[in-house]
């Protein structure tokens, strides 16, 4: 029996720049084409860590030789931009690989956005550096006319940071809903999603923040009633003593035993721990959902339960 299965991608599906991209996306389709193949129906979710960053220093890039004409490109607005960017390139080697494949499937990237809690606790806090170094001259002015935090990155120069607040829920959902009930193959929520929160009315403001791609999946893969989370990192498991001589992988994780191992640090914050706790929260979401941590070419034989780390009650 096929089931719905939601991938996140990581960073390593994507590469790190333009060439790069391309030729990931090539294996990644293969990856993606394969659990296709087996019946699944499968939605797709993104990191944009390396091509928002692009993104973003271009646009400043931008607005610093032509001040006069170009204001500084909100995030939000960039984040847009590396949803259509990386979305272009999946459609185009999915539909290849499917094509070679002989099946007749379409493809579709959705513009997600994602609303926020602007009372969330990281608006206090913002810890995520973004964007290229300024100089001190360049940091005043961009907090005396743009309001940005700014740090002092370590002896480097100066950086912006924005806050990573928790995704509350995906806007676009019914839209996505709607395109998974009639067969296409989705790409949704990249780069964790535009973040928005509402505002008067209607509308809806895109907030200066990132929001973590392993949360806003687990949010999608719930929304969207999927059995499985798959997050397709660098790693084939999660490991307890990462990096010790007494490392030990592991083949399966219930939640209860997860929480005992976050609590003793096991988990990199930033990293492992964010993927953790999207699988625990998935898996604990509704009866007989599981969730799955492995490698990108290793997607299928985890899936038939041959490796990955599996998090399930
Ligand atoms: P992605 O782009 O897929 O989100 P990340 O680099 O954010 O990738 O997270 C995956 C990385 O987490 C692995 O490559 C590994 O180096 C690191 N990591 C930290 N703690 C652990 C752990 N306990 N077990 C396995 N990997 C871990
Ligand atoms: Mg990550």
């Amino acid at each position: 029996m096929g089931k719905r299965i939601v991938i996140a991608l990581g960073g390593n599906a994507l590469g790190n720049n333009l060439p790069e991209q391309m030729i990931a996306v090539k294996q990644t389709a293969k990856a993606i084409v394969d659990l296709i193949e087996e019946g699944h129906e499968v939605i797709i979710a993104h990191g944009n860590g390396p091509q928002v960053g692009m993104i973003q220093k271009a646009m400043a890039e931008l607005t610093r030789s032509e001040p006069e004409k170009y204001i500084p490109c909100p995030l939000s607005v960039c984040v847009a931009m590396s949803q259509g960017y990386i979305g272009y390139d999946l459609q185009n080697a999915l539909r290849e690989e499917l094509l070679d494949r002989g099946i007749n499937k379409g493809v579709a990237t959705v513009l997600t956005q994602v609303e926020v809690d602007p009372a969330d606790k990281a608006f206090e806090n913002p810890t995520k550096p973004i964007g290229a170094f300024m100089t001190k001259e360049e940091a005043d002015k961009m907090v005396a006319e743009r309001g940005y935090n700014i740090i002092e990155d370590a002896g480097r120069g100066y950086r912006r940071v924005v806050a990573s607040p928790k995704p509350q829920s995906i806007i676009e959902i019914e839209s996505i809903r709607d395109m998974v009930a009639a067969g296409l193959v989705v790409v949704a929520c990249g780069g964790g999603g535009i973040p928005v929160y509402k505002t008067e009315g209607h509308h809806l403001k895109g907030a200066a923040a990132v929001i973590d791609k392993d949360f806003a999946s687990c949010v999608l893969a719930q929304q969207v009633e999927a059995d499985t989370l798959i997050i397709l990192t660098a790693v084939e498991k999660v490991a307890i003593n990462f990096g010790k001589p007494n490392e030990q992988w592991l083949d399966e994780l219930t939640p209860d035993e997860a929480r005992k191992y976050m609590a003793e640090g096991h988990f990199a914050p930033g990293s492992m721990l964010p993927k953790v706790q999207a699988a625990v929260e998935f898996a604990e979401s509704a009866p007989g959902r599981s969730a799955l941590i492995t490698l990108l070419e290793k997607a299928k034989d985890g899936v038939a339960g041959r490796t990955g780390t599996a998090i399930h009650q």
